[in-house]
């Protein structure tokens, strides 16, 4: 079933969430800083975050002459820091090479540190009005839905659905640009994971629907723990060394977690091959950047 584009596009053109970096006068830079932030954490903790990044990092070469802490420290408690590591490291290729402008084609963005299939495309599309297909979980689950008439999608295939996606564009690129935003925020809004709202929905027809909304049969998606987890550890020690001016010593960070001292040491290992803590020449614990 195909996705009637003009009812999606005149419902995103009503109903769209007034986001900051929807606005005018953004750059594909804090458009590209926005998608990187929005991978793996909700609106409403990213938004005061961007804001303050766009003041701070207008653009890449100023990112690139700040520290790798410095952006450590202003990522705070957004989660998945390599991130932040990484979006440094694009902000110096962008600079040395691209002339502080974050490139329009696909191909080029690709090539970017930390820029994958979905930013990649994100960025070519929403900062750029590309007709490419941009496909996050949200996109998935609609298409799922509205044209396969599955509950939820199946396992992500990057080639198949990239072509699912660019099946449904509209011809012109401004209409498929805007078709794209409106899909992913019909999945984020209305066709969310846990309770669609199919009265709210513009889609005059789906498929799902239409066959009777039958349940999914496929394995459930597990809902990932924190509590308790690697993760937890890995960021309660982080937040000692944002927290902290100068390298800090063991026992600071084993006061954090102190129940479980092989955890604590898997997290700090972890931390310090994924780059983002370093040691000290005499033993002390620092970020990134910082403990030379
Ligand atoms: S009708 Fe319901 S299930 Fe179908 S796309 Fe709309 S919100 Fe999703």
């Amino acid at each position: 079933m195909a996705v009637d584009s003009s009812a999606l596009i005149n419902w995103y053109d009503v109903q769209a969430r007034d986001l900051p970096w929807r606005r005018d006068g953004v750059t594909a830079w804090h458009i590209l800083m926005s998608e990187i932030m929005l991978q793996q954490t909700p609106v409403v903790r990213v938004a005061p975050i961007w804001e303050e990044w766009v003041q701070r990092w207008p653009v890449p070469s100023r990112m690139a002459a700040s520290s790798q802490a410095d952006v450590l420290r202003a990522w705070g408690k957004l989660g998945y820091p390599r991130r932040a590591l990484r979006l440094h490291e694009c902000a110096g290729v962008l600079a040395a090479e691209h002339g502080d402008v974050v490139p329009s084609d696909v191909d080029t963005l690709l090539g970017l540190p930390g820029i994958g299939a979905y930013t990649a495309r994100a960025v070519a599309c929403f900062a750029y009005g590309q007709r490419v297909p941009v496909v996050d979980t949200n996109v998935r689950r609609v298409v799922a839905r509205a044209v396969h008439g599955s509950a939820e999608p199946g396992n992500p295939s990057t080639t198949r659905d990239l072509a699912d996606v660019s099946a449904l564009l509209p011809r012109t690129r401004a209409r498929a640009a805007t078709f794209s935003a409106a899909l992913m925020e019909l999945g984020a809004t209305v066709c969310t994971a846990r309770s669609p709202e199919c009265a709210r929905c513009p889609l005059p027809s789906c498929a799902w629907v239409d066959a009777g909304r039958p349940a999914h049969t496929g394995e459930r998606r597990k809902v990932q723990k924190f509590a308790g987890t690697d993760r937890q550890v890995r960021g309660k020690l982080m937040a000692v060394l944002r927290e902290s001016s100068a390298p800090v010593e063991r026992v600071r960070l084993d006061q954090v977690w102190p129940g479980d001292p092989g955890q604590r040491d898997r997290a700090l290992h972890s931390l310090l091959i994924d780059g983002l803590v370093e040691q000290t020449e005499n033993g002390l614990f620092a970020l990134a950047g910082e403990g030379s």
